[in-house]
């Protein structure tokens, strides 16, 4: 084979397997997410090899989006599951529909999310200013039985999803400043006010092994600087004050026991 032979058959593959993240079907291995302070999660990933993008690297994006949709969250960063390397998945505009079941009889057969508390309004990476809790697109693709610590137990309906897969992402530009009410799957039951940039200018390598650079505003944004802060070994608590990050340490210490 010659080398324009071995360009297009590579060409080829990589959009076979890359081709899932067109038409997404939830499918995968649900990973499992490490929960603060894992050190892991406050470690410096490394960066991806991006000149050969291998199977075991889209497998392992496809695992992550996965589990993320399950959560459900809105972002994963590698290190979340015990990966250190820089890569991140992302959706935030995909339906989440919540059905609250009145009564532990009530429950479905489905997937189950263990550890996760349903006293708070909203779990993993999401954050309060996401309309994803709209009531339209009650047709799903997906349902997902989330099962808290507590009697309550919802049902999710996943539907409409964008998902983004960004490797080696670095945040070229920042402007503007927002300040949003974040959460973490790796910080379950804790949402903090976070102040971040409104605006972002990103650059990243896709699946295909392409360098692309995307303007993320909103709820993208803070959801890229959310995650980007995950490969530098940071999590939202390290934004807060000494006196908040102990309290919430404590907090999940607790849980752990
Ligand atoms: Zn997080």
């Amino acid at each position: 084979m010659n080398a324009n032979q071995s360009n297009l058959n590579s060409n080829l593959q990589s959009e076979l397997q890359t081709q899932f993240l067109q038409d997404y079907k939830l499918n995968g291995t649900k990973l499992s997410v490490l929960i603060y302070p894992h050190p892991t999660l406050s470690k410096k990933a490394i960066d991806v090899d991006t000149t050969k993008i291998t199977p075991e690297l889209i497998t392992l994006a496809k695992n992550m989006l996965y589990t993320m949709y399950l959560a459900p969250g809105i972002g994963l960063a590698a290190p979340q599951v015990g990966k250190s390397l820089r890569l991140v998945t992302l959706d935030v505009s995909y339906t989440r529909d919540k059905i609250i079941l009145e009564s532990e009889s009530d429950k479905l057969e489905g997937v189950t999310v263990d550890g996760v508390e349903e006293d708070e309004d909203e779990e993993g990476e999401n954050y309060s200013d996401s309309s994803s809790d709209s009531e339209k697109d009650k047709e799903s693709a997906a349902n997902i039985i989330h099962k808290g610590t507590s009697a309550k137990t919802s049902k999710y309906k996943l539907d409409n999803f964008h998902p983004m897969v960004l490797i080696n992402p670095v945040i070229t530009n920042r402007s503007g400043i927002v300040k949003c009410n974040e959460g973490c799957l790796s910080l379950p039951g804790i949402h903090e006010d976070i102040e971040r940039a409104n605006e972002i200018d990103v650059e990243f390598t896709n699946l295909r092994g392409e360098r692309e650079n995307i303007h993320a505003t909103d709820l993208l944004s803070i959801c890229i600087q959310h995650e980007c802060d995950h490969l530098e070994g940071i999590v939202l608590l390290d934004h807060l004050s000494l006196l908040k990050r102990n309290f919430h340490k404590r907090k999940l210490m607790k849980r752990k026991k």
